[in-house]
């Protein structure tokens, strides 16, 4: 059975009805554009997806990269397909003319990357991690890394990993042990062992260029003494040719239970004489550069959420449109014919909160696509910064909550199709373990949640909680405008308030008694956060939903927006209520988990 990628109806709402990106072109940067340059790029992306991708996604999946002890082999049919990729221009479309980019919008280059995520599970990841590398470098390597690494990687040369973690060094990056010791030309020797890089070693590229974390002899401990340092697989030479190998070492790949397109590689770095790294910027300033990638591939990784939630959605949907078992509780006669599952209220419940979930997760982080825009070309500097403020606010929950709801949503994908969806006759399976890493990799929910309530809540006297929840109030204002909404706004409004309430109860026991009781809870308070997000969004797409319904659509239009505003209805009615206990949990500073003794377990 093969189905619809993605919703191409919701698409087009999330672009130009939700966020209205057609007014974009009004931008400098992008008045070489228009809708139709738009939709010809996300239609390239879905040819290529369908093209390349879907054919092979079930043999990336069966067969997962090997390492004879010398090369990677990774099956041949890839190659092409992330060519096709390179060659589209779409991997470096958000980039600028002079380095081989298209200058297309954020939001738009998202909603392709749908199509091929959806296609291919991780294939894409490769694309976009050197375009995070790319961007990093860009915005905080000097003209001599840029001419050398960044072009060569714009143009498909070369890939680009993010070199962080190690096998004493995971969610606490602090402990790092690599070592870069200076040498008389400026450049850096590199040596130690790092884990679970993501495209670490391929024959996809010519060369591989690495952004490694690593402790200058003698820098401070902890996260103030890291440095990022280039260091490439091949060093290169002055005209751009490759040179000597760089000692960067495959020591191993991973085996995985999703995402085994993209190799994951133990490394070792200069076993000898060290490999030749190359800084960044300033010395000690690396974690902050790391960042720029980070925060990129936090957005990278929610979308990836939640567009494997779409596609477990879509084929579900299809699936219960066409599957007949069973017959109505109502029905008693055993020669009537038996209805498609749809039919069933259950089945449609756990494809509404697939719908709610998934097409919520998706507005979620396309909201972050367009901030992370927003911040650089808006067009006053009030708006970058206001763009800057929520953005930064924002992206724990822009990747955490599409992460771990969008597995939910394909975990009830698979209960769709019950026995049939776990075989791997059908993608669900594969979607579900593909998007199973979302809540791991790029810091853990645990992590997100720290960051969210140690340093995003509190940063700059609340500035950014304080401007989300004025954006949140001003949908609530808008939403009143409809008589079929004013109950929504008015939850969403109590809502806020146990937000606000919750929020100053665990501020203050941050403050004012045992920190590690306060932030014991602290991921229920993430969930909490973001439950409130993904319903103010909802209610953003109720209010369009609504005005279109007035307009009085053709009738399947009129179909798309009232399966918006049930799904609506579900998450305030299945989900929104939920924040009330949480928010009891984290009001009384439960301390059961906190109590509990490891000798108990
Ligand atoms: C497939 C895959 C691809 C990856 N790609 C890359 C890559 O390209 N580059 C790269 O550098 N890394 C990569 N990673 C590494 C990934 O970012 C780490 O696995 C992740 O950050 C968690 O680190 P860890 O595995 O060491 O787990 P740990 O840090 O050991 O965490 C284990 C558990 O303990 C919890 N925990 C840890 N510390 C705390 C704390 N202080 N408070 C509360 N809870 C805590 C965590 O939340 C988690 O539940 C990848 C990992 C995988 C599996």
């Amino acid at each position: 059975m093969t189905a619809t990628l993605m919703n191409e109806r919701d698409l087009e709402f999330m672009l130009y009805e939700l966020f209205d990106s057609e007014a974009l072109i009004k931008r400098n940067r992008y008045q070489d554009h228009d809708r139709q340059t738009f939709n010809e790029v996300i239609n390239t992306a879905k040819a290529i997806a369908e093209k390349y991708f879907l054919p092979i996604r079930q043999k990336l999946d069966t067969h997962q990269p090997t390492f004879d002890g010398k090369k990677v082999t990774l099956i041949p049919e890839l190659k092409p397909a992330i060519e096709a990729i390179i060659d589209s221009g779409i991997s470096s479309a958000t980039a600028d003319y002079e380095l081989n980019g298209m200058q297309l919008p954020p939001i738009v280059a998202s909603v392709a990357s749908t199509y091929l995520t959806a296609a291919g599970g991780v294939g894409l990841g490769y694309n976009m991690l050197t375009n995070a590398n790319a961007n990093l470098l860009e915005a905080h390597g000097s003209e001599a890394l840029i001419e050398k690494w960044v072009k060569p990687m714009r143009s498909g040369r070369f890939m680009g990993t993010m070199a962080m973690t190690e096998p004493g060094s995971g969610s606490g990056l602090g402990d790092l042990i690599t070592k870069a010791v200076k040498s008389d030309d400026g450049t850096y020797r590199i040596s130690g062992n790092k884990i679970y890089i993501s495209g670490g070693d391929h024959n996809l590229s010519e060369n591989i260029v690495h952004l490694v974390l690593a402790r200058i002899q003698g820098a401070p401990k902890g996260v103030k003494g890291i440095s990022l340092f280039v260091v490439p697989k091949f060093l290169v030479n002055d005209d751009g040719t490759l040179g000597a190998d760089n000692e960067v070492a495959l020591a191993g790949l991973f085996h995985k239970m999703g995402g085994r397109a993209q190799t994951s590689t133990a490394l070792s770095f200069g076993e000898k004489k060290g490999s030749i790294g190359y800084l960044v910027g300033e010395e000690n300033q690396g974690l902050k550069y790391m960042f720029h990638m980070m925060n990129e591939a936090r957005i990278m990784v929610g979308t990836s959420g939640a567009t494997l939630a779409v596609a477990g959605y879509q084929y579900s949907v299809d699936y219960a449109k066409n599957r007949p078992q069973g017959r109505l509780p109502s029905c008693k006669d055993p020669l009537s014919p038996m209805v498609n599952i749809i039919e069933h209220a259950d089945v449609r419940r756990m494809l509404l909160a697939q719908k709610a979930y998934a097409e919520g997760a998706l507005s979620l982080v396309l909201y972050g696509s367009q901030l992370s825009d927003d911040e650089k070309t808006a067009t006053t500097e009030e708006a970058r910064a206001h763009a800057h403020v929520l953005l930064n606010f924002l992206t724990p929950i822009i990747k955490t909550w599409p992460s771990e709801y969008g597995t939910k949503a394909n975990d009830l994908a698979i209960q769709v199709l019950g026995g049939h969806g776990y075989i791997n006759e059908h993608p669900v399976e594969l979607f579900y373990r593909d998007n199973r890493l979302n809540p791991i990799h790029e810091g853990t929910t645990g992590i997100q949640s720290l960051d969210l309530l140690t340093r995003k809540v509190p940063m700059n006297k609340m500035a950014g909680y304080s401007a989300t929840l004025s954006e949140i109030y001003k949908t609530i204002e808008q939403a009143k405008q409809y008589s079929n909404l004013t109950a929504f706004s008015a939850q969403l409004s109590d809502a806020l308030e146990t937000l606000k309430q919750t929020t100053d109860v665990v501020l203050t026991a941050m403050q004012a008694t045992n920190i590690d009781l306060a932030l014991a809870n602290s991921v229920k308070y993430l969930e909490l956060f973001g439950h409130v997000i993904i319903a103010w969004l909802w209610l953003k797409q109720g209010v369009v939903a609504s005005e279109a319904l007035r307009k009085q659509p053709h009738q399947a239009d009129e179909d798309f927006y009232n399966g918006k505003l049930q799904a609506l209805q579900y998450f305030y009615r299945f989900e929104l209520p939920e924040i009330a206990l949480w928010s009891n949990i984290l009001r009384t500073s439960d301390s059961t988990t906190y109590d509990m003794k490891v000798a108990w377990f």
